[in-house]
Order: C-alpha cells, then structure tokens, then sequence
C-alpha cells in the first residue's frame, strides 16, 4: 500500500516521488514546511469530473476555498471551470486568475456591504442567498450600483452528510441557507424585488463525504421545491448542488468516485431540464498536495517516543481542528518503525499530526510527508506564533516550480504599525 498512496506520489528505490520529481530534492531547494503539488493529479480529477458529466449540461465550480494559489486556480481557469466563491478577496483572486465572471457563484451567510457591491458590478453568475435580509440587502445595493444582481437561493434540505460535525453544513440546526419549508416564501419576495433576477437553486451538504446517498436526498428535495416553483411562475435556469465528495486520507479509504456522484443526481436534474452546477473543492486537489516537514527532534517520555517536526498547526490545521487522520510517509523509507506522536513546534497540546501513530525510525534531519494536504492545508493556514507561512511548489513531470514564496519576518510585521519601530505612519 505504502509503495503507491496515488500515482503521483509514489516510491522509487525507497525514496518519495511527486510525479517524476524526487520530493527531498524540493525540499533541500526551498526548505521546509513546504507544500507540494501534483499538476497532473489535479488534471486526473478534473478529468474525472468532466468524464463523469459530460452526459448532461453540467459547469463545474471549483471551490476555491479548497486551496486558493494563484497558479492552483489558473490550472482551473485553463481547464475551462468555474469558480464557487465565498468571499470578496476569493473574488478578487478569481478575477486575478481570470475566470468568466459569468461562471463564478457566491455563497456566504456573512456578506459584507462591499463585498456584495464588488460582485453586482463584477457581474456574477449568481449570489448564493442565505437569508432573507441578505435578499433585502443585495436589492438595495444593486439599485445603487445600478445593475441588477442574479441569485439562487441557498436551501438547507436538512439531510445528514454523516461526515464531521464542522463541515455539516445542511442539517436544520446549522447557520447556512433558508430552511426547506421557508424556501418557496423566499423565492416569491425575490421574485418581486426590481433589482434581482432569480436564476437557481442551491445547496451544499457539507464535507469529506464518504457515501453519495444524502446527495440523492438533498436533490430529490431540491427538484421538488424546483417544480413547485414552476407553478407559481417561477422559472430557474439551473440547479447547484455544491461540493463535498471525500478523499482518501486512510489507506484503506474509499471515497465515491464523481461518476457515482453524477449517476445519483442527474437522474433527478433530467426531470427538471435544468442546468447542473456542482461546486467540488476538497476532492479536486486535496490528494494532490502534500506537506513536506523535517524532523526537528526525537524526546522520549516513559514509554512515550515524540517526533517534533518543522510544521505546526499553523501549516495544517485539519488535525486539530478536526481531530483529522492525515497518513504520514517518511520521504526515505526506513526499515525499522516505532511507535511515536508526531507533534510541531507551536505552544499547545492540540498541535499534533499524529498521536500513537507505526511510522518509520526517523531521526533528526529526515524528512516526512504529510499525505493528501492539497485541500483546506495552506489555505487555513496562519502566522500563529509568528511563524512564516510555508512555500509552495508545484509540480509538472520532472518540472517544478515555486508557486508562493515562503514568508520572511519582515512580511509578517510590515502592516503593523509602531512609530518607534517601524518609522512615520505615512
Ligand atoms: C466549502 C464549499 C464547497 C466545497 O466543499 P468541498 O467539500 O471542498 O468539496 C462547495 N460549496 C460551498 C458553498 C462551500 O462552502
């Protein structure tokens, strides 16, 4: 198993490969903590999207909170996806990368004033709406800006995801969308709002999801609410189904291709003739990026052994977050393993990759991957300790490239402001 976690990271004589490219060669040029990513395993997956419904009227909305370098959108730019956004600065990244305005949808409970108005007059796809104030707010704003704004409604279908409590998203009690029985009130206050265009329907389940059958739930409900608009005179263009599909981060995983995905909704969207938006995140890059560490130190405690690394939890915060798994890899392999917590260098005890974890006997120097950190690794990341935040590399064949420079001390103070140290504010 060890010997192929995916094609794209692979051993070669005992050593860790991205693609063609030895990851310890990487690491000795930009240092660690860095992130690697695999090009052609994004491509794989966009593949596997475009494959799996290429049968049915579908546009693909990468969700760029998954992980938002610039040259990580540009791979979906090129590809021809849209873009699911859920903030003005993912905006502005979307526009830097040069997504169709026309292919970016925008979710979000919390909008601010300036956000709403930078995305009327960039012209979306359509505003994702959570609530009815959000509806009364982006009219209002769009008489001002003087265009008027498309919009979905986000509805919760109340279905359980079965995957972590923090990234459910479409269960009654949580924050996100207009309730089911609320929706069809909803959609007729849009409907008499001057500045608003209704242009679909919404929803997102959550995340990390392992077993496809709450997406046949949330879409059975969805298509009715579609049909019942119908009769009040509401007519919509297409319908978003969100992202969430899982990845694998056990070995023994086995998450939902997207072609199970597709097999289990279009059935449903054919019914309704609609145009199918899905919004994947996590399962485009999440497998295709790993975090590269060194070992900064070996302790023993009792009978406890702790490997301390040059990644903390301000480079991934999914374990401690989420009580996440995350496979570990030694970029060498070793012949002898040990029983060890895995553990970075940040002042607090949820700071740990891996408690209790059989990983091989590395000592002080060595490097260690952490596997299927693509998605939701850099870009949750913070300056936490003030602790420059990772580079990135991305990686082509025997090609590769820095993609984010690491951070340097000085990038981190510069907007802080103190006279005495840092000169005039101007
Ligand atoms: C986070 C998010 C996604 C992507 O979820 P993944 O699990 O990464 O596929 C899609 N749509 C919305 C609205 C989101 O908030």
């Amino acid at each position: 198993m060890e010997d192929s976690f995916s094609p794209y990271f692979h051993f070669v004589d005992n050593e860790l490969y991205c693609e063609k490219t030895p990851v310890k060669k990487i690491a000795k040029e930009f240092g660690t903590p860095v992130y690697i990513y695999s090009k052609n395993a994004i491509l794989e997956k966009i593949r596997e999207y475009k494959e799996a419904f290429k049968e049915y009227p579908t546009l693909i909305c990468y969700a760029a909170k998954a992980n938002s370098n610039l040259s990580i959108l540009k791979i979906f730019q090129e590809e021809g996806l849209g873009l699911d956004i859920v903030s003005g600065g993912e905006l502005y990244r979307g526009l830097k990368a040069e997504f169709d305005p026309k292919k970016i949808v925008y979710a979000g409970v919390g909008k601010t004033d300036k956000e709403l108005i930078d995305a009327i007059d960039t012209g979306i796809l359509s505003f994702n709406v959570e609530s009815l104030m959000e509806l009364d707010v982006l009219d209002e704003l769009s008489e001002k800006v003087g265009k008027k704004a498309d919009i979905s409604i986000r509805v919760n279908p109340d279905v359980n995801p079965k995957t972590h409590p923090y990234i459910s998203t479409g269960l009654r009690k949580s924050k996100f969308g207009i309730d089911m029985e609320d929706a069809l009130e909803a959609y007729k206050i849009a409907s008499r709002k001057k500045n608003l265009n209704i242009v679909g329907i919404h929803c997102h389940i959550g995340s990390q999801i392992m077993d496809v059958s709450p997406y046949e739930e949330a879409v059975e409900k969805l298509v009715q609410l579609v049909f019942k608009l119908k009769r009040e005179g509401i007519e919509l263009r297409h319908i978003d189904i969100g992202g969430g599909l899982g990845i694998r981060y056990r070995p023994e995983d086995n998450p939902p291709h997207p072609k199970e995905l597709a097999e289990i909704v279009i059935p449903y969207i054919k019914e309704t003739g609609l145009k199918l938006l899905i919004e994947p995140g996590r399962s485009l890059v999440g497998e295709a990026g790993i975090l590269v560490s060194q070992v900064l130190f070996l302790k023993d405690k009792g009978d406890k052994h702790f490997i301390i690394i040059d990644s903390g939890m301000n480079d991934l915060l999914r374990p401690a977050m989420y009580q996440a798994y995350h496979h570990i890899l030694s970029v060498e392999k070793k012949k002898e393993k040990v029983i060890a917590d895995i553990v970075g260098p940040i002042c607090e005890t949820g700071d740990f990759f891996a408690l209790d974890r059989e990983i091989d006997n590395l000592n002080r120097g060595d490097y260690l991957a952490v596997m299927s950190a693509g998605a939701y690794g850099f870009s949750m990341s913070s300056n936490y300790n003030t602790r420059p935040r990772a580079a990135e590399v991305l990686v082509d064949g025997e090609n590769f490239y820095l993609i984010r420079n690491r951070e340097s001390y000085q990038y981190i103070i510069q907007p802080e402001i103190n006279e005495k140290i840092q000169g005039e504010v101007k």
